[in-house]
Formats: C-alpha cells, structure tokens, sequence
C-alpha cells in the first residue's frame, strides 16, 4: 500500500470530547528525511520504498495527512517524581489515528493544548534516540512502541544550546497510560473513568470485552504485564529514567523514551537521569516504583474495581507475579531450563556479585553464554575474578543438574544475552555525525539494533567494555 491509499481510522476520537483536542501539526521548515524504518511500514502494510515518497517527509511533516486521519492530542495526567500533576497529556504529540491496530502518532509537531510552557517541539538528538531504542528493544524481545521514520529540518529549537527540531513518527497498539486514569479519577469524572476502561478492553483486552468481570479483570493483565516488562529491563539492564505514571502503559509497553541508558558496568543504583538527585527511578528500583506506579491506577480504578481484590493483586505482585516474572528471564539468561528453589539465591547472590566485581553487564552474559568451565575468559572482562570466582563454583555446581548438554545451552543462552545493545555512547555518536548532515551511523545502529544475537564482526567495537570515558553516564531530561 502506498502512503496514497493507507486509509486511517480514529476510535479514540469515539470517546467524550475531554479525552483529547483536536489540533492540527506545526510544520517544520525544509524538513527532510533522516531515516525510514521498512519494518515498521510492514507492520501497517505500507510498502518498503515509502521513505522515498516525497509524501513521507510531508506526513512526518503534518502536510500530507493521510484518508481518513483527523489530528488530535490526547488529554493525561500523572505522578511525576511522587507528586500529582493534573495537566500532562500530548504536549508535543499529535496523533493521525490508527490503521492495523497501530497509533501513529507524530511526536515534536508543535504546541497542542497541553504544552503548557513548552515548544511542542523535539531535538534532532532525542528523535534519533527514541527512534533507534525503540526498534533495538522490540528486537530484543522487549514490548515497546515502534517507530516508522524521522525528518530533521532547518527550524532552530532552544535548549541547553540551539539544536535542530525533528519529527518522529511513533506507533503503538495503544498510548493509554496510566495518568490517562488518574486524570479522569482526579477531576471526578468517574462515567469517563469507565468509558476509557471500556476503549483500553476493546483496544488492548479484547478478549474480556463480554466478560462481567473485566474491569477487575483487565488491572490483572496491566499488573502482570507491568511485572513482565520490568523483569525484562532488569535482565537486559535497561534504564527508563522517568518512570512517572504518564509514562506507564495499560499495555506494558517501554514508552517515552527520555533520559534511558542500557547500563555500562551493572551498578544497582545505577541513575542515568542526571535531574533525577534522589535516584528515584535508579536502575535497582525499577520493580519497586513500578509497584508504586500500579498502586497509583489501582487508587484511580476505585470508582469501578473492588479496592480489597486490586489490593490483593498488587499483594501478588510484590509476592510473586514479579519475581517470578524476573526469575524466569534471569535462568533464561542462565542457560537453565530445570527449575529448582535454590535458583533464586543464585539469582541475588549473581546479582550482588555483578556489583562487586566491576563488569560490563551486556558482556558478562554474553560472556557466559560461551562458558564451558574455562573461567579465563570470565576472568579477563572482571576487575575482581576472586569475587566471580564463587559464584562460578554455585554455577557449575548448579549446571550439574541440567538435563541439556553444554552445546544446547550455550546455543540458547546466544540467543537469549545479545551481542549487542545500543548504549549511549553508541547513539551519541550517530547523532554528533547527524548533527553535520551525515545519517550513516543511524543506518548503521539500525542494522545493530535489529540484529542484536548475531556476532556482526565489522561491529566487533561495539561489542565489548564501553569506552572509559562514556561508561555510565548521566543524561539531563532536555529534549
Ligand atoms: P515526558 O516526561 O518527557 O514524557 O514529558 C512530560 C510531559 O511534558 C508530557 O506531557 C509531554 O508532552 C510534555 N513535554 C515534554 N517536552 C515538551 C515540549 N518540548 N513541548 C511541549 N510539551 C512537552
Ligand atoms: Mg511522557
């Protein structure tokens, strides 16, 4: 299908007029295209060359709107560091509508009601981070939103410097978070409360749409997909940075890419956004606020859901749904297939060491995905092989009981801890050579980020330790 004939829809727009503003893009000026991402068009049935229609810069670019889309910014709120903040919503997002199952949205078009002070706009740099992240994490196995393509343009945006504004198109099965709730909750408007319930079943939990049950229901999955998605961060060692309530998705998606980092050597404490002092959304917290962040919609859910069984399943969630939930990717991450009771004290026991032994995280399991009880090359990655030493001992104990050979292990264990993550330090270097009109590196993270278990060997530098002098930085929120 050609960007000629795509036909949108807008459910959203079904819903009560509060629940979004009809507004129209802010072109930006001599827009042109910095990449177009064909993976994505697969996934809406648009064809592969679209990047080369001159209409794709100008739908990026909000001139060319697409049959059947009309434009709006949705309406949110949020906790943002702990405190309630009423009047959130698509600031710099305006969204086109929908078309097989995915919500295009353009994010940095221009002011929206909901922009408050803010330009509505968004940097050449935050559009190429969130552009290629989102597409590394998919690949990695991780739900996220996608991303379609990004323009740059000659429009001048102030922020720490004067930096060039961008448009990225961003899709998802659903932009729903949990401050969309809250919002509803707070301004006591609770029959909006349950019209959106009813828009997130139909979006996203189709199958309890006839089910008497399905609100309660539908706080089940969101809590088990949210323990799901946050195990999956902390075995892959991903840091959002503003894990506020707006940015939580009644999907389970990773959405609103800011401030994240793939963590350098794993440090627990680990806070890649450098505005965040208390270390609030630091790394080793992530399962914690995401408890918080789930008591908060259960709070904004007590109009229509029996507060005592919501209670009961977050009881879970701290009990057992994340832990086993990051229990299970951790012996994946293992190479174990058997279950025994122990592996949970292997798990912490590994978790404390990483710390202790100073190592690239991505590297030490890709690392030991090669192990065959030579600890050398396990040694050679750590500053402190005596601490790694113990652990290894448990380890090869533990491997005993496996019921795979070595071969078959070390064979899922490649497939399971990746060769390749994006790290800051490799984005910044597309976006510096972006910055001067070169787009190569993009393409070439592109090509890193989709293939994140193959061994790549022209790509070998982007393999090991990170460089000393980028190792686990810290990001402002500008953007
Ligand atoms: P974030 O934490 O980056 O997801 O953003 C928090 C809120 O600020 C959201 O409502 C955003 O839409 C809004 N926002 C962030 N940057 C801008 C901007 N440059 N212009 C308008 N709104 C913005
Ligand atoms: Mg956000």
């Amino acid at each position: 299908m050609t960007l000629n004939n795509i036909a949108l829809q807008t459910p959203y727009l079904s819903l009560d007029g509060e629940f979004y503003d009809l507004t129209d893009p802010t072109p930006l000026d001599d827009p042109y295209l910095i990449s177009f991402n064909p993976e994505a068009a697969k996934l809406i049935d648009l064809d592969g060359n679209s990047g080369e229609d001159p209409n794709f810069i100008a739908m990026l670019n909000g001139t060319f709107i697409p049959k059947g889309s009309r434009t709006f910014a949705m309406c949110y709120a949020g906790h943002q560091f702990g405190n309630y903040n009423h009047w959130l919503g698509d600031g710099r997002t305006i969204n086109l509508g929908s078309v097989q199952g995915w919500n295009l949205q353009l994010k940095g078009s221009g002011e929206t009601l909901y922009s408050r002070m803010a330009d509505g706009r968004a940097a050449v740099r935050s559009s190429i981070r969130e552009y290629l992240m989102s597409e590394s994490m998919h690949h990695l196995g991780i739900p996220t939103t996608r991303a379609l393509g990004i323009i740059g343009s000659k429009t001048k945006i102030v922020r720490n410097k004067l930096e060039q504004a961008a448009v990225v198109m961003r899709m998802s099965t659903s932009w729903v978070r949990f401050g969309t709730f809250e919002y509803f909750y707070y301004s006591g408007k609770h029959d909006k409360l349950e019209m959106l319930a009813q828009y997130v079943i139909g979006e996203s939990y189709p199958h309890l749409i006839d089910d008497e049950d399905r609100f309660f229901k539908m706080f089940c999955e969101v809590v088990d997909r949210t323990a799901t998605l946050i195990a999956q961060w902390q075995a892959i060692g991903f840091n959002h940075g503003v894990m506020n309530t707006d940015n939580m998705s009644i999907e389970g998606l990773t959405i609103d890419y800011g401030p994240f980092a793939m963590m350098d050597d794993f440090r627990y404490g680990y806070v890649c956004n450098h505005t965040d002092r208390a270390g609030r959304y630091a790394y080793g917290e992530q399962p914690n606020v995401s408890f918080w962040n789930l008591t908060m919609l259960s709070k904004a859910l007590t109009p229509l859901i029996d507060k005592e069984r919501m209670q009961k399943k977050l009881d879970d969630f701290g009990a057992f749904v994340y832990p086993n939930a990051y229990v299970d990717v951790m012996r994946e991450k293992l190479g174990l297939v058997v279950k025994l009771d122990d592996d949970v004290e292997l798990i912490t026991d590994l978790v404390v060491a990483l710390h202790d032994v100073y190592v690239d995280h991505t590297l030490f399991f890709r690392t030991l995905s090669r192990y065959d009880g030579d600890r050398s090359p396990m040694y050679d990655i750590v500053m402190e092989p005596v601490i790694l030493d113990k652990w290894l001992i448990r380890y090869d104990d533990r491997l005993t009981y496996e019921t795979r050979t070595p071969e078959q292990r070390q064979e899922s264990m490649l497939k399971s801890n990746p060769k390749y993550v994006l790290k800051n330090y490799m984005i910044q270097e597309a976006i510096v050579m972006a910055e001067n009109g070169d787009y190569s590196m993009v393409d070439t993270l592109m090509h890193i980020a989709t293939h994140p278990y193959d061994e790549l060997p022209e790509f070998e530098r982007f393999a090991g330790d990170t460089p000393e002098e980028y190792k686990n930085l810290g990001l402002s929120c500008s953007s």
